[in-house]
Parts: structure tokens; C-alpha cells; sequence
């Protein structure tokens, strides 16, 4: 079994161009759809997404829809806690392979992480 985690020098999902994601309204909160689209830079990158070292410069600042938690998850998409691995996963694959593509290094780096646990069973 994969169990999700999130992978260094990333940052797919911080590319946050709201036309790439036209359902956002419908999972955020009027409130964090405003901080979500404060932080929209001009090339539709994170503002606070550190494009060098590929990192996010507010980790622990970051707002609650940057987080992969089960109460977060649930509240934006409805997902159960034990559907929230399998759902990560999916959203994390989407999110890579529309940024970097789907035979990047980024890609099998993630699911090499994500695996790893289940070989080692
Ligand atoms: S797309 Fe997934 S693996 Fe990549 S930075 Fe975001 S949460 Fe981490
Ligand atoms: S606040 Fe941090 S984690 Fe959230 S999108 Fe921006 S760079 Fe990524």
C-alpha cells in the first residue's frame, strides 16, 4: 500500500493559477478564496513559493488550505480520514504531472516515496 507523503524540491502544488483550478469557489470558504487569491503571483506561482529552493518561505505560517490534514480535507472536499491517502495521492499525482509532467524526475521521486514503506514490508 502507497502511503502518501509529501516529497522535497517539489512545490507542484503551489502553483496556484486560479484558471487551472476554476472549481475553487466550491471548496473555499469566501475568506480563504480571498487569502487564496492574494497570493497569486503574476506568473501564477505562489508568492510566497521560493522558486530556487523550490520550498514554501511560510511553512508554519501557511494557511490551512495549503495543509494536508484530515479536518482541512474534509471540510474543502469532503473527504473521509481514511479516504484521505488515497485522495492525497491522486491530488498530488495530478498536481506534478500537470507542472513538470508525467515522466518527471519530480513524479518518480514522489511515487518512489510514497511506495517505499510497502517494499520494505
Ligand atoms: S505536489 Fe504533493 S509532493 Fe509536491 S509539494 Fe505539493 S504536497 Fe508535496
Ligand atoms: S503558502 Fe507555501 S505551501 Fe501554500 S501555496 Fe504558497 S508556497 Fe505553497
Amino acid at each position: 500500500m502507497a502511503n502518501w507523503q509529501c516529497i522535497s524540491n517539489c512545490g507542484a502544488c503551489c502553483y496556484l493559477e486560479p484558471s487551472d483550478r476554476p472549481d475553487l469557489e466550491e471548496y473555499l470558504i469566501p475568506q480563504d478564496l480571498q487569502t487564496y487569491l492574494s497570493m497569486v503571483g503574476s506568473d501564477g506561482w505562489c508568492i510566497y513559493f521560493d522558486r530556487l529552493k523550490r520550498q514554501c518561505s511560510i511553512y508554519e505560517q501557511r494557511p490551512r488550505f495549503c495543509r494536508v490534514q484530515a479536518d482541512t480535507f474534509f471540510e474543502m472536499f469532503g473527504v473521509e480520514p481514511e479516504e484521505l491517502n488515497d485522495f492525497a495521492i491522486a491530488c498530488c499525482e495530478e498536481q506534478i504531472e500537470s507542472i513538470y509532467g508525467d515522466r518527471s524526475l519530480e513524479l518518480l521521486r514522489f511515487e518512489q516515496a510514497i511506495n517505499q514503506q510497502g517494499s520494505l514490508d
